[in-house]
């Protein structure tokens, strides 16, 4: 199998610099929405200070914990549902909302390490059911889902990975008229200047930005759970778990490729083989890594949601290629998070890399553009400053580079064997479970 050395196509890398740190400032200083949403009639005390204080940002490293749950769910959601039924924005009562699944009813995909007691979802997540309500109502469905992925704990070994809870609604303008009273409490409260109507937050007591101004110690008003109260029935749906198991197990045996698929031929051969063989158990395997995709997830929310014209993704189509290219200030740009804990020498970097150059050099060559941006955040870099890196590359010979992805899509169809299809990279081999099959062991 003669080797496609994607180096050799690389004409130029320079470092972007002041790509680099606006996008850095970007994401240190993102702001909440100016308009009032969901999420801020759940905390309102903190939806105050957060208007009035936006100097207070937490710091990057807690973004990046936080962020931890909302790269979760999208993976998750794109693993059991479709593009156009993810993150669903939703406006009613002047008030704005994202729904994480809404196909028929309101999903909403939750994270937690800490197992929660199946029978008493309303005494130990009272917020859930808040959220999820207001979504219901905003949408006048009467009923809705909540799914918990519990990250394994050593304490808690035998914990299901995910539980799906249904939840009813009977009372869907009671729940609009709590809303809107919560709204017009933070908006008098933003106007007067005055926060001691709001009750405190849920998690009163515990580490908050902004427990430095809150008035939460000389003037508090309890926290109050009215809708959630106004849920009806809610029970463990123990037939939608199984479905949503099933979907992931089947989320990536479509008969169509991706362009990761070309880059990595030799691995899509074996992962499709063992897919159609129906094997399960690595289902949490694949839960758990979508966790941490959590703060790569919010740098790559920036290049997907940048300001208006900055970011699109152009579809790919070569039967039986699908796939998305993301451009982002009119350039193909992928973004990665290698594991090394100190810089590569941009010289260095498509030997090191080479798949990462494999895959912006197809992005490139399959939409035609001659230039594109590597981003690289080193996440064991312990210098923020320094964790991420921009690069600009210009690659020579695009049609050879398009012949190159064009041909793997051939071999990967028509493959009776692995050894048929392009190596991965050598280091990838001591890790990879096909390593024996492979003959690589
Ligand atoms: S200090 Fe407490 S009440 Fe005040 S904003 Fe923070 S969590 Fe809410
Ligand atoms: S053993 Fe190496 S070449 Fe074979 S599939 Fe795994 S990573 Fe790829």
């Amino acid at each position: 199998m003669s080797d496609f050395d994607i180096a050799s196509y690389v004409s130029r890398i320079e470092a972007n610099r002041s790509v680099k740190d606006a996008l850095m400032q970007s994401l240190k200083t993102r702001r909440p929405p100016y308009r009032i949403s969901v999420t801020d009639l759940l905390n309102l005390k903190q939806a105050y200070f957060r208007r009035k204080y936006p100097e207070i940002a937490p710091p990057l490293e807690k973004q990046q914990l936080m962020w931890a749950g909302t790269g979760f769910h999208k993976t998750f959601g794109s693993a059991v549902s479709s593009e156009e039924y993810l993150e669903q924005f939703v406006e009613a009562e002047g008030i704005v909302g994202k729904i994480d699944i809404y196909e028929k009813i309101p999903v909403e995909v939750k994270t937690t390490s800490t197992p929660i007691d199946t029978k008493d979802l309303l005494k130990y997540r009272p917020t859930y059911i808040e959220q999820l309500g207001m979504y219901c109502a905003m949408v006048n469905a009467h009923e809705g889902e909540i799914i918990i992925y519990h990250r394994p704990a050593e304490e808690s070994p035998s914990t299901p990975p995910l539980v799906v809870y249904h939840v009813t609604f009977p009372n869907l303008e009671a729940i609009r008229e709590e809303m809107r009273r919560r709204r017009d409490l933070l908006v008098q409260a933003l106007i007067a200047n005055d926060p001691s109507n709001l009750p405190v937050c849920p998690w009163f007591n515990r580490q908050c930005d902004y427990s430095q101004v809150c008035d939460c110690a000389t003037t508090p008003m309890p926290a109050s759970y009215k809708i959630a109260e106004l849920a009806g029935e809610i029970y463990v749906d123990s037939t939608t778990c199984e479905q949503l198991l099933s979907k992931m197990a089947g989320a990536q045996s479509s008969q169509l490729f991706g362009i990761n698929d070309i880059v990595f031929p030799r691995k899509a051969y074996f992962e499709r083989l063992k897919l159609s063989e129906g094997v399960r158990e690595e289902k949490e395997e694949y839960l758990r890594s979508m966790d941490e995709l959590g703060f790569l997830d919010a740098l790559r929310d920036s290049l997907r949601y940048g300001a208006p014209g900055e970011a699109q993704r152009i579809p790919v189509k070569h039967a039986p290629l699908a796939d998305l290219v993301q451009i982002w200030q009119k350039l193909p740009t992928i973004l990665r998070g290698p594991k090394f804990s100190s810089l590569v020498e941009r010289e260095r970097l498509p030997r090191m890399f080479p798949h990462y150059f494999l895959r912006l050099g197809f992005d490139c060559a399959l939409t035609e553009h001659t230039k594109g941006r590597l981003l690289l955040y080193y996440v064991k870099v312990p210098k923020e400053d320094a964790k991420l890196m921009v690069y600009d590359v210009n690659f020579r010979n695009l049609n050879t580079i398009k012949a190159e992805a064009l041909r793997r899509l051939e071999l990967l169809e028509k493959a009776t064997s692995p050894l048929q299809l392009p190596k991965c990279p050598s280091w990838m081999c001591p890790y990879c479970d096909y390593r024996l099959e492979c003959g690589e062991a």
